[in-house]
């Protein structure tokens, strides 16, 4: 691999602002940027390699700041409570492979299993993957979203690793610990109900402020960030109270609500496709009808309240709450989110790409090694066909986008079509 490659004469959208900038140039240099700057005056050694961006657009690699590696073959709890560990992880690896086959480069595990093991293979250097960020298992209070199902006996929860069960302070502080000596980048906690969960709305307030306190504790004295699936009212305002970093989802955020995100500096991945995507296409892949009917209830609410969030100023991500199966959201296909941020929530492509990967590294943390295109920075980049820029379907089609770098490696197109066995654009409702 050259050491050095410039990526040159591109419309440069950098991640961390909305405008896009004509002809410039991006000068790679190991696994790190080396320049940026207008197009002729980023000086470089002959040996580089040169790749001509004209017509294209230099945008930092996406990342998806909430989703889950189960490894699902199909969309179904009960199946994945049965099913070996083992093989659903292996089909975690082959999800790595379509994540960053569709842009991302990096990506955050909201529980699922395997995030953590995912995350040390890829490490290992011997393939190809997005970095992974993730939380081991998510803290549920017994009876909770977690869980997911609730009409099996209790120890089945953990053997579907969609959560830990913890009730009360101490056993909050012990699970979270837990989290943390397997690895957990960081802590996720429920703190309300939710759409997937067999009982309990997603208005229901799940744990008490107190353990909430407990778990963003246990958290920050490691260094590291919260998250917390929150839809309800009141498990919006709790997570903001208690410290808690990222609220996701944020459905039904009232004024309240809203007051404490800005006040507490709390981010927003509100997760807006996934409840189109249940509703266009549950029936067909096997979702029960009462969570099919709890999705639809909440797409419109949840338009409004990140339209709001984003004018607010509150700091907005994006994330796909893509749950790995293969017909209803599979890895790859969580593209949509980012199509969707145009076409449903209205905002300009700069403004998703800036929510995609400038807002999204600071969700995370990373910002100092990734999500703008700057120097110092990772060099992971993609160059997408410009029309991007009008019609943002253009980068859910992997054949228009013509390099994907992670950390300066040029990641090949991989012969994935055989594996891909969905069309993302049938998402697209
Ligand atoms: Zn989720």
């Amino acid at each position: 691999m050259a050491e050095y490659k410039l990526l040159s004469n591109g419309i440069l959208l950098d991640g961390a602002r909305p405008e896009s900038q004509e002809n410039m140039d991006v000068l790679i240099k190991g696994k790190h940027i080396e320049a940026v700057g207008p197009h002729g005056t980023v000086k470089y050694p002959e040996t580089a390699e040169t790749v001509d961006c004209n017509g294209y657009v230099i945008m930092p690699g996406l990342i998806d700041a909430h989703l889950h590696l189960f490894g699902r073959k199909v969309m179904s709890h009960t199946v994945q409570i049965c099913e070996d560990p083992i093989l659903r992880g292996m089909r975690s690896v082959l999800d790595a492979w379509r994540l960053i086959d569709a842009g991302y480069t990096t990506v955050r595990d909201c529980t699922s299993g395997n995030g953590i093991p995912l995350r040390n293979f890829i490490a290992e250097g011997e393939m190809t993957g997005p970095r992974i960020l993730a939380c081991g298992l998510a803290l549920s209070q017994t009876g909770g979203h977690g869980e997911l199902m609730h009409s099996v006996p209790v120890e089945f929860s953990n053997r579907g690793l969609t959560c830990r069960l913890a009730d009360g302070v101490s056993e909050v502080r012990k699970a979270a610990r837990e989290q943390l000596r397997a690895g957990a980048d960081f802590i996720k906690i429920y703190t309300s109900g939710g759409v997937m969960s067999e009982y309990g709305s997603s208005q229901e307030c799940q744990y008490s402020l107190e353990e909430i306190q407990a778990c963003a504790e246990e958290a920050h004295n490691r260094g590291v960030r919260t998250a917390a699936h929150a839809q309800g009212r009141l498990g919006i305002i709790n997570a903001a109270k208690g410290g808690i970093d990222s609220i996701e989802h944020g459905v039904y955020m009232d004024d309240e609500g809203l007051e404490l995100i800005l006040k507490n500096k709390c981010f927003l991945v509100p997760t807006i496709s996934i409840f189109n995507v249940m509703k266009n296409k549950g029936a067909a892949c096997g979702m029960p009808d009462y969570k099919i009917r709890k999705a639809e209830q909440l797409i419109e609410v949840q338009l409004k309240s990140f339209r709001r969030a984003y004018k607010a100023g509150v700091v907005c991500g994006l994330g796909s709450d893509f749950l790995s199966d293969s017909s209803m959201t599979p890895m790859g296909g969580n593209i949509v989110e980012v199509v969707d941020y145009v076409e449903r929530a209205g905002l300009s492509v700069g403004e998703t790409v800036v929510c995609a990967t400038g807002n999204n590294a600071k969700i995370l943390g990373i910002e100092e090694i990734t999500g703008t295109i700057e120097t110092g920075k990772y060099a992971d980049i993609l160059v997408v066909e410009k029309e991007m820029l009008t019609n943002i379907r253009v980068i859910a089609d992997r054949t228009r986008i013509m390099k994907i770098y992670k950390e300066g490696e040029d990641v090949p197109r991989l012969n994935i079509e055989k594996f891909r066995r969905f069309d993302c654009h049938e998402l697209f409702q």
